[in-house]
């Protein structure tokens, strides 16, 4: 709905033109937008039909088509949403689905010399790939990718408060989120206290089946992902973690990994600086803003991060140290369909939502009309 807004108020601009007097000429000069035309849309397994709509909706309002490529994983949401398409009668062609892995389909649809946008979210391995070979045609591309989002807790703030938000943080859809609450900086008076509070809410998570209206978490989406989130448990364990919480698989059947919490963990493991994607939360201590601030920004990544403190000047002096491309206060995971989001850093490039979305499917061309 909110991009569905945009498309009736696409403009460009008159100008008043400083061409030089000598030229004698006089000069009508405006701006209009255009659609970039095809947009191929390549998206991850963790949240299929929401991002395969963040690339929809500014792609239609700006006036371009679009082929879809979802995960091997979850194909059928987004071939469920093209029968919605024929339904509601868009004109055939306009939406497009193709089904495949990466490098099969992915990498012959972004590397197509007929598709002018790319739009991508997935890891930041995939990314570069694809942002190499949008280039080799000049093919507009933006990158949504991965992240290890800190979450920082203040000292006036009440400790219940920001464990639960802390847990919600890294465990909501079982941590698979690009932005998740990966990384836990607690002021060390209220660390042990906190932390504590975080490893209570990880235990008595109920794990269950997808559709069982009592689970708290599912399982995870495949053996491939649970192998790799349990081997990062490992890891951590191996260069000296402290496990507080779960610390491997949950039972014998399914894909389930305890919810994790890790403590005495050093800046440089693996398992503090990497994207896990999974229910594993590490947690730090640290002094004072500054050093929070830097700790937050030593990482590749710069998607989210959030804050939990009712102390507003220490919360404004923050905010402007974080490298992250949103900030979320006493929040995590917090996202409006007018609010821009993505990544600072090795999060990627340009924009999903909001605004600057429909900008990246829109190219500018100038006019200059000697009348
Ligand atoms: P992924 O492996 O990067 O895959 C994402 C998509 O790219 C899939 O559809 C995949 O196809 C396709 N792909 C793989 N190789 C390709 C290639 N060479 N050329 C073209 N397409 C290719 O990511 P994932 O494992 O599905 O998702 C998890 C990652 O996504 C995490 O890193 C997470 O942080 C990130 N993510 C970011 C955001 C954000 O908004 N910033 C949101 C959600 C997820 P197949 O899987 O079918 O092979
Ligand atoms: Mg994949």
């Amino acid at each position: 709905r909110y991009m569905a807004g945009w498309a009736t108020k696409i403009e460009g601009s008159t100008h008043e033109h400083s061409v030089p007097f000598a030229l004698q000429a006089q000069m009508v000069a405006y701006t209009r937008r255009e659609p970039v035309g095809v947009v191929a849309a390549v998206v991850p397994w963790n949240f299929p039909l929401l991002v395969a709509i963040w690339k929809l909706g500014p792609a239609l309002a700006a006036g371009c088509t679009v082929v879809l490529k979802p995960a091997e994983q979850t194909p059928l949401t987004a071939l469920m949403l093209a029968e919605l398409t024929q339904e509601a009668g868009f004109p055939p062609g306009v939406f497009n689905v193709v089904t495949g892995d990466g490098p099969g389909t992915g990498a012959p649809l972004v590397s197509h010399p007929l598709v002018n946008k790319v739009s991508f979210t997935g890891s930041t391995e995939v990314g570069k790939l694809i942002g190499h070979a949008c280039v080799d045609h000049m093919t507009r591309f933006t990158l949504e990718l991965g992240g290890k989002s800190p979450v920082i807790v203040l000292d006036d703030c009440d400790p219940a408060t920001a464990a639960a938000g802390a847990a919600n943080a890294i465990f909501f859809n079982h941590g698979q989120v690009c932005c998740a609450g990966s990384r836990l900086y607690v002021q060390k008076k209220m660390f042990d206290r906190v932390v504590a509070d975080v490893a209570d809410h990880a235990r008595q998570l109920t794990l269950g089946h997808g559709l069982d209206p009592a689970a708290q978490m599912g399982p995870l989406v495949s053996q491939e992902q649970m192998d790799r989130v349990c081997g990062y448990i490992d890891i951590g364990r191996s260069q000296g973690a402290e496990v507080l919480a779960g610390g491997g698989r949950a039972g014998e059947r399914g894909y389930f990994v305890q919810p994790t919490v890790l403590a005495s963990v050093r800046p440089e493991h693996r398992v503090v600086r990497e994207e896990i994607f999974g229910p594993v939360l590490v947690a730090m201590p640290y002094d004072d803003l500054d050093e929070v601030a830097a700790w937050a920004n030593d990482s590749p990544f710069g998607l989210g991060a959030s804050i939990w403190s009712n102390n507003l000047s220490q919360v404004h002096r923050l905010i402007p140290k974080l490298q992250a491309g949103s900030v979320w206060v006493n929040c995590h995971s917090m996202l409006d369909p007018g609010m821009p989001f993505g990544g600072y850093k090795q999060s990627g490039i340009g924009r999903d939502m909001g605004r600057a979305a429909l900008d990246a499917y829109l190219e500018t061309k100038s006019v200059f009309i000697n009348v």
